[in-house]
């Protein structure tokens, strides 16, 4: 069975009715037979169906054991980090998503959780920082926003070696484009609200384990701390899903086309693209991933930040806003929306330039957001043209 199938059947029909849609079990509690004796659901902060459905669909579509669902994508990233205990470290990615730093750094290192980031391209960095304290090993691949890509298998390999365990937040690719488990790692998470939901209408998070070890802890994490999925966004992510891989497909055919035509572009600087063969990091990506995604960055030749917001203010189709994955285009400049509360300095030396723009990838056609950008790009040439 291919993967769509397997989406696609992989969702039960209801069996008290036959509904081929997943109903929405809007329920806190449920009626019990006997004191303690039930259908499997007692209270539905530890159990509701129809967050089960979602929970069994992203275990299977990423490979692993047991899946669970979460009110955001940090929800999940904070249960992951509940594993730990005082004293513990974690080895994190350099350009790590900035709310999974915020908590790493305004939470948990007051709970005594001391995070060490370095930069996952090269393996043997994460591998040198290993101490004997090392407990949790945390990559993003590609990274937002240069799309820096990690080698999963490599990264896995000296996790396991340690006996430290492997998450991989897999939000930027999804497991249409890569099954980070299949590569070795013990627990995958997503920011939901982003490629799986798919439509920019809702925040969740999911979390998936390798084992049912894994799984009975974060379990007891989900269900002690409380911060699961209702069960209407449970059922739109289960909807999201069921066009994934379609998404995906033509989410990396579009952003390819675009990427292309940015490198021919006279104003425009370095283009980051793991889909281009002039990406540093294009061999692993190749390896490791199905599709090259829906996500591109470009910095301009001119690094100017007023050039740089009147590009992203005026084109039409790519609309200015936070976050991506959805079908519609949007496009932001890091500098002064997602990655404002990073250091000035920290954030050049990432890439993160003043002129850095990032741009989700919609189902748009193509060829109308290549001429949004043509557009907007001859604005903004003839403005250069009058002040040179
Ligand atoms: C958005 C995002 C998150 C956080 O998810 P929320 O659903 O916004 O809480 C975590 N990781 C990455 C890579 C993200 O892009």
């Amino acid at each position: 069975m291919k993967e769509t199938t397997k989406i696609l059947h992989g969702i039960p029909v209801d069996e008290l009715t036959g509904a081929i849609a997943t109903p929405i079990y809007q329920t806190s509690t449920y009626v019990q037979i006997a004191p303690g004796v039930h259908k499997g659901y007692d209270y539905a902060r530890s159990n509701n169906p129809t967050r089960k459905v979602l929970e069994d669909l992203i275990a299977s579509l990423e490979e692993g054991r047991n899946g669970f669902a979460f009110a955001s994508g940090l929800a999940a990233i904070d249960a992951i980090v509940k594993l730990l205990q005082f004293g513990d470290e974690i080895i994190a990615v350099e350009d790590i998503y900035g709310g999974a730093f915020r908590l790493f750094t305004h939470i948990y290192q007051k709970f005594g959780i001391h995070v060490n980031y370095v930069d996952s391209t090269n393996a043997l960095n994460i591998e040198n920082a290993i101490t004997p304290k090392t407990k949790l090993i945390w990559i993003e691949t590609p990274t937002n926003p240069t799309l820096k890509i990690s080698d999963i298998q490599a990264i896995a390999k000296i996790a396991k070696a340690n006996k430290v365990l492997l998450c991989v937040d897999n939000t930027f690719a999804s497991p249409a484009v890569q099954k980070p488990i299949a590569f070795g790692a013990d627990i995958v998470i997503h920011s939901a609200t982003k490629y799986l939901a798919g439509h920019s209408d809702l925040i969740a998070g999911l979390v998936v384990t390798n084992s049912e070890e894994l799984g009975e802890k974060i379990k007891f994490i989900q269900n002690a701390t409380g911060a699961i999925l209702a069960p209407f966004d449970s059922w739109l992510v289960i909807r999201g899903i069921e066009t994934l891989p379609l998404r995906v497909k033509q989410h990396s055919e579009t952003a390819l086309k675009i990427a292309t035509f940015l490198q021919q572009q006279d104003i425009v600087n370095n283009v980051y693209y793991p889909g281009l063969q002039e990406h540093k990091n294009y061999d692993i990506a190749k390896k490791q991933q199905k599709y090259f995604g829906g996500i591109i960055s470009f910095d301009l030749k001119i690094e100017d930040k007023i050039l740089a917001t009147q590009l992203v203010s005026n084109t039409t189709y790519f609309k200015l806003a936070e976050s991506l994955g959805g079908v519609k285009s949007l496009i932001c400049l890091p500098c002064e929306m997602t990655h404002k509360s990073i250091p000035l300095e920290k954030r050049h030396q990432s890439g993160v330039t003043d002129s850095l723009i990032r741009l989700s990838v919609g189902l748009e056609d193509a060829e109308d957001l290549i001429n949004d950008l043509k557009t907007v790009f001859q604005t903004i040439a003839k403005k250069i043209s009058i002040k040179a």
